[in-house]
């Protein structure tokens, strides 16, 4: 069928001259059908848009009766038509009558037309319609015509996308169209609220030119965006920190697998033969798998729609020419990142003081990017089903961190509230900030000392911002968890001078390494276990294999020259293992001796008590250690026999019960007959109302995420530890599950400030 009038290129260019004109979107619609009809030798050629509540009507024909446009309607499904748009997918018959799915429309006339080519107008992998031609004679249409509908149905989509056919309101009832607000639920990974603008991490390239001039041409910088992307896609695979760049290897082992298919590559050069740019081809083959896997009803293929879109988006990244720099640049004052997944290297990318907040379809509370997140104080949400699908570039955002929300698009009222909220976080922060020197004195005259939970460099300005006394825990594996290879003697002492010089003579306690369980190196095997969290993990790592750890203790003496060092260990479940641990630092140090190195002026070293086994040792145990550290995140789970990262479990169990409290006072209470320093690095000393009951339990060193410093702070001014203490310690026997509200009333009837 390609005569010279049936030449799909003269058709595209025809086309190109009809859309340029300055008529009326439905003038254009009617001059449209007239010249394919015209080109493709048919009697008719019809095209019926998808309509609020999905029927299909009939926009514009050729060859129908004409008094039956905007009238005749099809149901979703309804007929060879409404077949075409509820399967996506284009139908060719010679003999359409007998098709079960023909169903009749007297108002039109069609009874009379035997033979049907009709195409879906897909944007998205969304039917917004379909172009429909047919002839009296029984003809099969060529391949090329078929094509040919294609390309015009691509340019149709973005015509109707444009909102000219259907107001943008009704658009945005069959989902073409995203302008309503809506809001997800998905996992708080890091706090904070924020206002924004989204951002899409790897953002969709706009297809701008969509009628090649010379296919030719099309088809060479398509080779060659398939080239580099190709190449691009095997120095991911192949590089050594791919995990750490945010995509695992097996779903880039499928990108790699997707990018050398020949039938991708096939369908695009095909698409390219229609008279499309090379952009154009890209696009309409994506939005036609994507509509194909979309249908499917193996979730595994609904997923491998995203990878396809992802790969689709970076080949039309190199046939525009963009660096992945380019993706940083011209970030909104206040940017919403949204993405899929992302890893930190990603996000340190981003300008820090522009990014107010981060949303994922993916992430986990452990993984690395909510670490990184949460070091920048950045709020990030995650596990949001749906997302992407919803979410467009330039959207009005709210997230809340706290509550695990993102609200797309929100109401105005929505909006207002926020702008509340965060008005009065500010206000806070300033107060915080004015007593950012001050001490944190009780009423009654007792000080506590408020130290910072860190682990990566990006922690450190946070000490002199907060007004904290040092580092209480200094989380040494989360730089190895970010980096791409394990950290050499070098990088590491480095890295720990570094942590000493900016805390200028502030104490400083290193965790060494507590690896496994959720926290795992990408470029270090652990074999799976059924119980993480009781398996081999932190000293027991340390201990089997002593290398890693003696190697961090050689940094640790070496960075800590002329200063004072302190480390802890930990889940030490028995004596024993400190013992074992506390030796193998003394050897570090004797080593430096010998060879003369510049020694710290005092080593000191404790343990984490986080496995309750410890809380029945403590005899043995104050008598070896120089200090002690309550990690209350594993002792509660341990103590509880109850999963830490399981949200079914996240209240199931109180800090604040009776038997929790009693535990730490029997270990608070050892510690101090045995004059060996007691200090709360666990989530529980960040919390004003914790907090408080630790204090009344005799607590003195209180380590915390650097944001609550301020909040705690304000409730120790203003509390008295006697009248804490004497409300508390008389409770301890109760039999209830929490003493969480009584504290509260009483804490607020004597005024304590609690936010
Ligand atoms: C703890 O368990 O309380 C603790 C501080 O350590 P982490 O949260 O790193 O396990
Ligand atoms: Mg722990």
């Amino acid at each position: 069928m390609a005569t010279a009038a049936g030449n799909p290129r003269v058709l595209l260019r025809r086309l190109r001259d009809i859309m340029a004109e300055r008529t009326s979107a439905q003038e254009r619609l009617d001059r449209i059908v007239t010249l394919i009809a015209g080109n493709m030798v048919a009697e008719v050629c019809s095209i019926y848009l998808v309509r609020a509540g999905g029927e299909l009507e009939l926009f514009a024909t050729e060859g129908l009766n004409k008094s039956a446009v905007h009238k005749t309607r099809l149901k979703k499904g309804e007929g060879l038509v409404g077949d075409i748009a509820a399967h996506a997918r284009p139908l060719n018959l010679s003999d359409a009558q007998s098709h079960p799915k023909f169903a009749y429309k007297p108002e039109t006339g069609e009874e009379i037309y035997q033979s049907l080519m009709g195409v879906p107008i897909l944007r998205d992998g969304l039917a917004l319609g379909v172009i429909v031609v047919q002839n009296k004679t029984h003809r099969l249409y060529e391949e090329e015509e078929v094509e040919a509908a294609q390309t015009i149905a691509m340019v149709l989509a973005e015509m109707i996308a444009s909102g000219d056919l259907i107001s943008p309101n009704e658009l945005e009832e069959t989902g073409i169209r995203r302008d309503r607000p809506w809001r997800f639920r998905g996992a708080a990974i890091a706090e904070g609220v924020a206002i924004g603008e989204v951002i899409l991490h790897a953002p969709r390239v706009k297809v701008e030119r969509l009628i090649a001039e010379d296919p030719d041409v099309e088809r060479a910088r398509l080779d060659t965006a398939v080239k580099q992307l190709r190449s691009q896609i095997d120095t991911l695979v192949d590089h050594e920190d791919m995990e750490l760049l945010g995509d695992t290897k097996e779903v880039m082992e499928a990108y790699r697998m997707f990018a050398n298919d020949s039938g991708w590559l096939a369908r695009l050069r095909e698409a390219i033969g229609t008279g499309l740019t090379a952009e154009a081809a890209v696009e309409r083959v994506q939005s036609e798998t994507r509509a194909r896997l979309m249908r499917a009803t193996d979730p595994y293929l609904r997923e491998r729609a995203h990878d396809l879109d992802d790969l689709a988006n970076r080949l039309l990244r190199h046939l525009a020419g963009l660096t992945e720099d380019g993706l940083h640049a011209n970030l909104p004052e206040s940017a919403i990142l949204v993405a899929r997944a992302m890893g930190p290297a990603d996000l340190l990318d981003y300008d820090r003081t522009r990014l107010k907040a981060v949303a994922l379809e993916e992430g986990s509370p452990t993984s690395h990017v909510a670490i990184v997140a949460r070091a920048l104080g950045i709020p990030l949400i995650g596990r949001i089903d749906g997302l992407l699908d919803q979410a467009d570039a330039g959207n009005l955002a709210v997230v809340d961190g706290e509550r695990g929300e993102i609200h797309l698009r929100p109401t105005p009222e929505i909006v207002s509230a926020y702008s509340a909220k965060l008005t009065l976080i500010a206000q806070r922060e300033q107060e915080f900030a004015q007593y950012k020197d001050a001490p944190a004195v009780t009423t009654d005259g007792r000080t506590i000392t408020l130290l910072l939970n860190a682990g990566l460099a990006i922690d450190l300005p946070h000490l002199d911002e907060t007004g904290a006394a040092g580092i209480g825990l200094f989380r040494t594996e989360l730089p190895f968890m970010i980096t791409q290879r394990l950290m050499g003697l070098s990088r590491q002492t480095e890295l720990y001078a570094r942590v000493l010089d900016e805390a200028k003579g502030r104490p400083v306690t290193f965790r060494t390494l507590d690896l496994g369980g959720d926290k795992q190196l990408p470029y270090m095997h652990f074999d799976p276990e059924e119980n993480p969290a009781l398996g081999w993990r932190a000293i027991r790592v340390s201990l089997d294999r002593p290398h890693l750890m003696r190697w961090q203790l050689r940094a640790m003496v070496a960075a800590a020259a002329g200063r004072e060092l302190s480390v802890m260990f930990p889940m030490i479940a028995e004596v024993e293992e400190f013992v074992q641990a506390r030796a193998l630092l003394q050897k570090e140090v004797e080593r430096a001796e010998r060879f003369g190195h510049a020694m710290p002026t005092r080593v000191r070293a404790g343990t984490m008590l986080e496995v309750p086994s410890l809380g029945w040792s403590l005899t043995p145990l104050l008598d070896r250690v120089d200090f002690i550290s309550l990690g209350t995140n594993d002792l509660m789970q341990f103590f509880f026999a109850s999963d830490r990262g399981n949200p079914r479990l996240g209240e199931r169990y109180d800090a604040l019960s009776p038997a929790f409290l009693r535990f730490i006072k029997q270990v608070i209470d050892a510690c101090n007959a045995a004059s060996k320093p007691f200090t709360v690095c666990g989530e529980m000393a960040g919390r004003p109302l914790e907090a408080l009951a630790l204090i009344a339990l005799g607590a003195v060193n209180l380590s915390m995420q650097p944001h609550a410093v301020g909040p705690v702070k304000m409730a120790i001014r203003t509390a008295r530890v006697s009248q804490l203490r004497n409300f508390l310690l008389p409770r301890l026997d109760s039999p209830g599950h929490t003493l969480r509200e009584d504290l509260r009333i009483f804490a607020e009837e004597q005024g304590i400030r609690l936010l």
